[in-house]
């Protein structure tokens, strides 16, 4: 197994999650067999318990892992299928630790961080490159990106079990260090963050072999010969990836300057000729102009990565359906309706909590009566059925109890299957759906879930006497049946999902949605 690390210097969110995905989308289109591992040293145990506005959304996994939402960006560029166990964080390394504790498996010794904790680490990052994650092949490649920046106290345990891993593997381990090089307003590109980010992973022990470099304008020679100098990489592995106006784009920066070329030399491995035909077709899709304004109603919309997957999922459907589209975000808090209105198509979004709620409702009957096409997802398709009961079946109070313990009539309301406690208690992780006389959907589905409460069965036959239909149905343990997919008679694109169809990628329900958007105008 090689081991491709990608560490972050500076400040986080300068794009390794897509550096890494792009790096692995190179040697996969060489012809190799890519996987990846996602370390986030903070001390929860997954991404399940934390606010999207923490670390953007938490990705679900087919297995039902809540994780980072880099292992999204992994799935869709790599076409791999990840399990729980390719998110590793602080809390999973310490319970894996204290449990071999327990069992007695370090008896008579003092279990410290080192060799204990690494070696937990090392033998997590190696078992896990192994995990078969296409139905094709085992793995030839594995990326292991470190979230967080260098000098952060919680990587420290993961930077030195890196550092090991490297000693003991020293022709199959190689590090990508991605960084920025902050531009003043006078026009200037600065390296001394760069480089001071450099010298503390190297006070670590670790001398990267590549050093990937996030810029605002073109990097000077003379900048070059500065940064090589000063930070031991060779001026032909110092790799740019200069602002750009689409994460689509990244793959081919990267290739034009031979990275992958560069890392499979490496890495001794034989360096093919890499293949990105069908990559050059779909980064210039985005840039043809906009015909469709798409608008996802959310209360996370000061953060656009809250809602990466569903963005990523309407991009590659727009591709797809050759249309052009913008994607705005409507604060169901403070709904713009200016917004609205403009907008082709409706995206309600997935959330938990009562803030926001009744904008979404409201957005919900505007989509409805307006005949605009509306995909309600999860929380989205609960909202659907709110808005249905109180302003088609008269049910004025009509609520979830999510929102109103008290509420009657209920109609959505906790599954007896989940519990109160939060962390890892949800309905989550793919479930089959039953399709039956949908419009939309040709045969039954498998999807990925994330939630607690669900329709209130009560109400179905009602529902669907006044023409919102029960098209697809999962069944718990065999008997009770769930509302899985509703869709509204005499209206072009009124569907709600009770699960998430932008965590299975591609996913033509999304190709069904806009092309009803764009038929509706
Ligand atoms: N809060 C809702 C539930 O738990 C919806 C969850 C979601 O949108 N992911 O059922």
């Amino acid at each position: 197994m090689k081991y491709i690390v990608v560490t972050g210097g500076v400040i986080s969110g300068i794009g390794k999650g897509i550096t890494a995905s792009s790096i692995g989308l190179l040697l996969k289109q060489c012809g190799y067999s890519v996987t990846a591992i996602k370390i986030d040293p903070y001390l929860n145990l997954d991404a399940g318990t934390m606010s999207p506005y923490e670390h953007g959304e938490c990705y679900v996994l087919s297995d039902g892992g809540e994780t980072d939402l880099d292992l999204g960006n992994y799935e869709r560029f790599l076409g791999i299928r990840l399990t729980r166990d390719h998110n590793l964080t602080t809390g999973k390394v310490y319970q894996r630790v204290l449990a071999d504790e327990r069992r007695g498996a370090y008896l008579g010794k003092t279990v410290q961080v080192v060799p204990h904790v690494t070696t937990t680490i090392k033998d997590w990052i190696c078992e896990t490159a192994e995990i078969q994650v296409s139905p094709k092949s085992t793995n030839d490649i594995c990326l292991v990106e470190l979230g967080g920046t260098i000098g952060d106290i919680e990587s420290m345990p993961f930077v030195e079990a890196l550092r090991q891993l490297a000693f003991e593997k020293p022709s199959e381990v190689c590090f990508v260090h991605v960084s920025l090089l902050p531009l003043l307003q006078s026009g200037e590109l600065k390296t001394k963050p760069t480089q001071h980010s450099l010298k503390e992973l190297m006070g670590l022990g670790i001398s990267p072999d590549f050093l990937c470099l996030r810029a605002g304008k073109p990097v000077s020679e003379s900048l070059l010969d500065k940064l090589s100098v000063s930070c031991q990489i060779h001026k032909q592995n110092i790799i740019i990836n200069e602002n750009i106006s689409h994460i689509y784009q990244v793959p081919l920066l990267f290739k034009k300057q031979g990275f992958h070329e560069k890392l499979l030399e490496k890495l001794q491995l034989l360096s093919p000729i890499c293949d990105l035909k069908d990559w050059t077709i779909l980064s210039s899709h985005f840039e043809k102009p906009v015909t469709q304004k798409i608008a996802i109603v959310g209360k996370y919309t000061g953060l656009s990565d809250s809602y990466l997957s569903l963005i990523r999922s309407l991009e590659y459907a727009s591709f797809r359906e050759n249309i052009g589209i913008v994607i705005q975000f409507v604060d169901s808090e403070d709904i713009d309706w200016g917004s609205v209105k403009e907008a082709d198509g409706l995206v309600i979004a997935g959330g938990f909590g009562n803030r926001g709620v009744e904008g979404k409702i409201r957005c919900c009957e505007y989509a409805r009566k307006h005949h605009i096409p509306l995909l309600g997802i999860c929380l989205g398709l609960q909202m659907i059925a709110i808005e249905f009961a109180r302003n088609v079946l008269g049910l004025e109070n009509a609520n979830s109890t999510e929102f109103d313990e008290e509420c009657v009539p209920i109609v959505t309301d906790m599954s007896p299957y989940c519990q109160e406690i939060k962390g890892g208690t949800m309905r989550l992780g793919l479930q089959h759906i039953q399709v039956d006389n949908s419009r939309f959907y040709e045969s039954s589905v498998t999807e990925r879930h994330r939630h607690r409460y669900e329709l209130n069965p009560q109400y179905y036959e009602e529902f669907e006497k006044n023409g919102l239909n029960i098209t697809g149905k999962s069944f718990t343990e065999g008997k009770s049946e769930n509302a899985e997919i509703i869709e509204l008679e005499d209206h072009p694109f009124y569907v709600g999902c009770q699960f998430h169809p932008e965590y299975t990628f591609p996913n033509p329900i999304f190709e069904k949605f806009l092309t009803k958007t764009n038929q509706c105008f």
